[in-house]
C-alpha cells in the first residue's frame, strides 16, 4: 500500500510510513508474546523492554547526557506550563520568558499563576515574525528560569541557535521541533515536547530535565505533576500512555535508520529551503517571516488573492494534498513539513502551487 495522500498537518501529524506498517503488523501479536502491546501491563517484562529501549534510542538520537533524565508523561504540553514553574522556581520568586508568539504567551500566562513572570523581550511588534535580537533581551540573573519556545508552530518562527544563558537555567518547549536537527542538550535545564507534532502519537509528552533542578517542587503540588517521582519510577508512578511509547519508540529506530538527526536536518533544511524558494520567486504567494528565523517545520503562507483559498485547498486536495489551511490567528495556508514528511510530499506540493499559479495568476 502507498502513502495513501500527503498529510501538512500541524498536530497530530503524519508518522513514517515504514513505522504504521510495522505497527500493524505487530499490532495483534507483539514479537511472539502473543498480545497487542495496548494489552499488556506496564510492568510486565515485555513492555519494560519496550519502554527501555525507546529510551535508550532517544538518548542516543539526542545524544542525552548522563546527568539528564528522560521523562515519559502525558497532558501535552500545556500540563508542562504549569508543571515548570511547579517544579523549577526552587524557591526563587521570579522567572524570565521570552514572547515570541502563540505558544509562548499560553506558556507565559500559565506561569503568571505560579511565579511572578517577566517576559524579557516581544516579538509582537513585528507581529511575529522576527525573534528579538539576543542583546535587547532584559534579563534576571535571579531568575528561577528563562523560558522559550524554540519553534512557534502557529506562525513559522524557529530559533537555529540556542541563547548563551549560562547563569539561568534555560527552559525550552520544543514540541514542533524537536529531533529535526542535533542540539546541545547540555546547553538545557529542561526540554519539554508535546509527541503528536515530530516524535509519535498523541497522548505522550517528553521530558528531559537536568538532574540537579529537581526535589524542589512547590507546596502542593499534585504528585501527578511531580517530576521527581516520575524520575524515580521510571516514568511509571502511573500507568503510562504505553502504546504511545511504544510507537514513539518505533518512530525512533526509524530515524536512527534514516541516519539519526545530522541526515534529517540536511533532508529538513533542503525541504524547507525548496518550499519556501518557490514562495518567494513568486508574487502570487507571500510568507512575511524573516528569513533568519524561518521554520523548518511549519511554514505558512497566503495568496495574494485571499477569495482562491478556498478553491487552493479544495484542488490541493483533490491531488492528495491535505490540511494545508492555516491556523485561524494567521489564516491563509501552512503546510506543515515535519520529519516524516517525505521530500516527495514537499515537491508535489511545490508542483501543485505552480500550477495553480498558471491557472489563476
Ligand atoms: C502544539 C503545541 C503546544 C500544545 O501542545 P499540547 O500537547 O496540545 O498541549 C505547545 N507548544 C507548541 C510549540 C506546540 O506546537
Amino acid at each position: 500500500m502507498k502513502q495513501p495522500v500527503f498529510n501538512f498537518s500541524p498536530g497530530p501529524a503524519v508518522l513514517p510510513h515504514a513505522v504504521l506498517e510495522q505497527a500493524q503488523a505487530e499490532l495483534l501479536d507483539w514479537q511472539g508474546s502473543g498480545m497487542s502491546v495496548m494489552e499488556m501491563s506496564h510492568r510486565g517484562k515485555e513492555f519494560m523492554s519496550i519502554a527501555a529501549q525507546a529510551e535508550a534510542d532517544f538518548r542516543t538520537l539526542m545524544a542525552i547526557p548522563n546527568n539528564y533524565k528522560v521523562l515519559f508523561l502525558q497532558g501535552g504540553a500545556h500540563s508542562q506550563f504549569a508543571m515548570i514553574p511547579m517544579n523549577l522556581a526552587r524557591g526563587k520568586p521570579q522567572a524570565d520568558y521570552l514572547d515570541t508568539g502563540d505558544w509562548s504567551l499560553k506558556a507565559t500566562e500559565e506561569g503568571q499563576r505560579y511565579l511572578d513572570v517577566k517576559v524579557i523581550a516581544s516579538s509582537a511588534d513585528s507581529n511575529y515574525t522576527t525573534i528579538p535580537p539576543f542583546a535587547s533581551w532584559q534579563r534576571n540573573p535571579q531568575a528561577a528560569y528563562l523560558h522559550y519556545t524554540s519553534n512557534e508552530t502557529i506562525r513559522g518562527v524557529e530559533f537555529d541557535w540556542i541563547p548563551e544563558v549560562e547563569d539561568v537555567p534555560l527552559v525550552v518547549d520544543m514540541s514542533s521541533d524537536i529531533l529535526a536537527r542535533p542540539i546541545d542538550v547540555s546547553r538545557f535545564g529542561l526540554i519539554y515536547a508535546g509527541a503528536q507534532k515530530n516524535i509519535g502519537p498523541a497522548g505522550l509528552t517528553l521530558v528531559i530535565v537536568r538532574e540537579d533542578l529537581l526535589g524542589q517542587v512547590l507546596d502542593g503540588t499534585p504528585s501527578m505533576f511531580n517530576y521527581q517521582i516520575y524520575a524515580e519510577t521510571e516514568s511509571m508512578y502511573n500507568t503510562p500512555p504505553t502504546y504511545a511509547w511504544y510507537l514513539s519508540g518505533l518512530v525512533f529506530q526509524w530515524l536512527l535508520k534514516q541516519g539519526g538527526l545530522d541526515a534529517m536536518a540536511k533532508i529538513n533544511q533542503r525541504k524547507a529551503e525548496k518550499l519556501y524558494a518557490a514562495i518567494d520567486t513568486s508574487d502570487f504567494y507571500n510568507n512575511p517571516v524573516d528569513p533568519d528565523c524561518r521554520s523548518w517545520m511549519n511554514v505558512p503562507f497566503t495568496l495574494a488573492n485571499e477569495s482562491l483559498e478556498k478553491r487552493f485547498l479544495d484542488e490541493a486536495a483533490q491531488v492528495s494534498l491535505v490540511t494545508l489551511k492555516g491556523h485561524r490567528l494567521v489564516g491563509g495556508m501552512r503546510a506543515s513539513i515535519y520529519n516524516a514528511m517525505p521530500e516527495e510530499g514537499v515537491d508535489a506540493l511545490i508542483t501543485f502551487m505552480r500550477e495553480f499559479e498558471a491557472k489563476n495568476g
